[in-house]
């Protein structure tokens, strides 16, 4: 199994010319580090891709590449989640794909046909159909409380702590187990998830806000570095803490204060980079 966090910002593209993009903290290789999208690729055996989220899905790569995502699958309906996914659907109508399917909880499903695809911001992409009937897209609500099957990964879907419907979810091949905690402040049911996950190999946690915020992160439901460092000690032995959705704004302050309190026990997820979780 293996994941990758999408880039959502690109070499050459500050407004102020290449050499203006500051590679000071934490930039990886290839060029930006900072992420104001989210957006996630999942492969496992015999599995994947699969998307999670569609921040930057739709801006990353030719319409054959969207393509190959397998599934899609959306953690809530927040812009910074959802920012590209027209791009993505019209990518795949490009490719014949139509109905494009999308797979989110009932309640961002609603807030997507009220807010993104009625009309004024884009088409009703649920209404409009190809000259043979078949509907441009389709979203699909998941159960939750039992898991589904999308893209060869068994998924479960289960409520977290945001202000919005709002989902984590636990993306299983079989062999290994990979638990997402989307955007949220401290949850409970994420580590019952993990208790009671024995393949879990790593578990995708945020760190929106540095502490000087924590009024904010816990208004907006978010963490800090330092609710961040109370929820790691709920992390089942063994199993990786590997980070993302932290706030370009502040992404030098809160590395430098979880540096300071939690050492190594995080890996900052390098965008455009895959990351193995085991074979
Ligand atoms: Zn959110
Ligand atoms: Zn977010």
């Amino acid at each position: 199994m293996r994941l990758r966090l999408l880039p959502s910002s690109f070499p050459g593209s500050s407004p102020a010319g290449p050499e203006a993009v500051d590679s000071a903290v934490g930039a990886p290789a290839s060029g930006v580090a900072a992420q104001p999208l989210t957006s996630f690729l999942v492969e496992g055996a015999g599995a994947g891709p699969l998307a999670v989220d569609a921040g930057s899905l739709g801006l990353v790569g030719e319409p054959a590449e969207m393509g190959r995502i397998a599934g899609l699958v959306l953690t809530h309906a927040h812009i910074d989640h959802v920012a590209s996914l027209p791009m993505w659907v019209e990518a795949l109508l490009s490719l014949d794909r139509a109905p494009v399917r999308v797979h989110a909880s009932a309640g961002a499903i609603e807030a997507l046909r009220a807010h993104l695809f009625s009309g004024p911001l884009f088409p009703d992409f649920e209404a409009l159909r190809e000259a043979d009937g078949r509907p441009l897209m389709e979203l699909v609500p998941f159960p939750e409380g039992a898991p589904f099957e999308l893209a060869g990964f068994q998924v479960s879907a289960f409520p977290v702590a945001h202000p919005v419907p709002t989902h984590g979810l636990l993306v299983d091949d079989g062999e290994h187990a990979l638990l997402f905690g989307a955007d949220s402040g401290p949850c409970e049911a994420l580590w019952q998830v993990a208790a009671s996950a024995p393949r879990l190999r790593a578990v995708v946690l945020e760190a929106s806000f540095p502490e000087r915020m924590q009024a904010i992160a816990d208004g907006s439901g978010h963490l800090t570095p330092a609710t961040l460092a109370t929820e790691l000690e709920r992390v089942p032995d063994g199993v990786r803490v590997l980070l993302a959705h932290l706030k370009p704004a502040y992404r030098g302050e809160i590395i430098a204060e979880l540096s300071r309190r939690v050492g190594d026990a995080v890996e900052f997820l390098e965008p455009g980079a895959w990351v193995d979780l085991g074979q």
